[in-house]
């Protein structure tokens, strides 16, 4: 604890701009003292416009050291030399994840998972989680809540961290908060529904909310997830409403204090009322988003609140849950071009875990391409929004040296075909080999 203090310490004399860095920072497993090298038949560096053909690039420890054209060969200095086919690019980052939850598409489903599995076992099926996230490519995550496994995701993140298990780098947010009555597990006999697990912290009121966020806060979180709005409804209008949870003095509470303790705040807001609650109150990032009316969307762009946008999982659920869902989907994808043309921060995230981990969270790619983005502008919301939302843009994002060693090889051109990201080879975090295609 005292170490985390002596932390914040300096953030703090970094002036205002600094705070951003907020999140905790465990203690890292060492990273290895030696000097390897991957060499890449063509790389992207995530900042160029096109491809380099031909190029090697050197890693020191968890770092890129350098990038030399053409092949090198094992040396005393450099004994290890991977060769890669296809194409090396940044580690991809998901903004928006659940390693606790194993899709949810019913709500049966998920109150199978919190009433019938511990959080020890399902802490064992987030460690297979964070392991398909490397396989996929994904060396980043921002994981968004447990959905009633406390602070496990804490826990994984130090093993991640500590070189225990095997996973991406991850800011978490432990057990999120909504207001009572308005969060699965719910519809159960009233005398046992007090009794019962909830999906989130049931927080009430201004102090309440403070207290909440003190107390997830010395659990170990990155960021403070709140529900802003439940029950959406569409509207003959075409606008998608919603019943909002939070009182704005309760939501307005709760920023305040996450942003007084250095720690940003990301709201789950799918509808007019939410979004509109939590931009006003300063909220950090909006999560889904599925309307958000163009007034917000501008308060969006002025306040550098971020959008995280989750078209995919949409469509994927819509069929489902049936009800509004199926109509939320063109609704989404609307918002999802209002929201390019107004020029708000849209940041790569997937809600994966609201589907199933044995599917690629590339797919969402796709689906921005569709929607009008090119390949580049569609991987630059992973790599560098992404990055940024997250406060690591000076250690992740691109292949340059001095940044993390986060090397993904895929088999095509991912500036000409975005689906190639579905297909990833290689992957390499802090200089670590995670994964290599059989
Ligand atoms: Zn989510």
């Amino acid at each position: 604890m005292m170490k985390q203090r002596a932390v914040l310490g300096v953030v703090l004399m970094l002036g205002a701009a600094a705070w951003a860095q907020a999140p905790r920072r465990d203690k890292q497993a060492a990273p290895p003292d030696k000097t390897i090298a991957v060499h890449c038949e063509q790389m992207w560096d995530g900042v160029s416009e096109g491809l380099r053909k031909d190029v090697t690039i050197v890693v020191h420890g968890d770092r890129i050291k350098e990038i030399v054209a053409g092949t090198i060969h094992p040396s005393a200095e450099i004994p290890q030399v991977a060769d890669t086919m296809g194409t090396c690019m940044p580690g991809l980052i998901d903004a928006h994840t659940h390693v606790l939850l194993q899709e949810d598409v019913t709500a049966q489903q998920y109150d199978d998972q919190i009433l019938k599995e511990s959080v020890a076992f399902r802490t064992l099926r987030a460690v297979r989680s964070a392991r398909l996230a490397l396989q996929y490519g994904f060396t980043t995550i921002r994981d968004l809540e447990t959905e009633g496994a406390g602070y496990a995701d804490v826990d994984l993140k130090k093993a991640i961290n500590q070189g225990i298990v095997p996973g991406p780098r991850m800011e978490v947010a432990g057990r999120a908060m909504d207001v009572t009555g308005a969060y699965p597990v719910l519809g159960y006999d009233w005398q046992l529904q007090p009794k019962l697990p909830h999906g989130v912290q049931e927080v009430g009121g201004v102090e309440g909310g403070r207290k909440a966020v003190r107390e997830q806060i010395s659990y170990g979180i990155d960021w403070v997830k709140v529900y802003v709005d439940r029950s959406y409804y569409l509207r003959p209008d075409g606008v998608l409403d919603d019943i909002p949870t939070f009182t704005l003095d309760e939501l307005k509470a709760i920023v305040d204090e996450a942003h007084r303790e250095r720690h940003k705040v990301a709201a789950h807001a799918m509808a007019l009322q939410g979004v509109h609650n939590a931009v006003t109150a300063g909220v950090d990032s909006i999560e889904h988003g599925d309307y958000i009316s163009d007034a917000d969307l501008q308060t969006m762009k002025e306040k550098g609140i971020y959008y995280t946008p989750t078209m995919w999982v949409g469509a994927y659920m819509s069929e489902g849950r049936g009800g509004e869902w199926p109509k939320m989907v063109a609704v989404s994808n609307e918002t999802f071009q209002r929201a390019m043309k107004a020029g708000v921060k849209i940041a790569y995230g997937t809600d994966i875990g609201g589907f199933s981990w044995d599917i690629t969270p590339a797919k969402q790619f796709e689906t921005m391409v569709k929607l009008g983005m090119t390949p580049r502008e569609a991987i630059l919301t992973s790599i560098h929004t992404g990055a940024e939302l997250m406060g690591m843009q000076n250690e992740i994002g691109t292949l340059e040296p001095g940044k993390y060693a986060d090397i993904i090889v895929v088999p095509g051109n991912p500036l000409e075909d975005i689906t190639t990201l579905q297909k990833v080879d290689f992957t390499m975090k802090g200089g670590v080999v995670e994964y290599q295609k059989q």
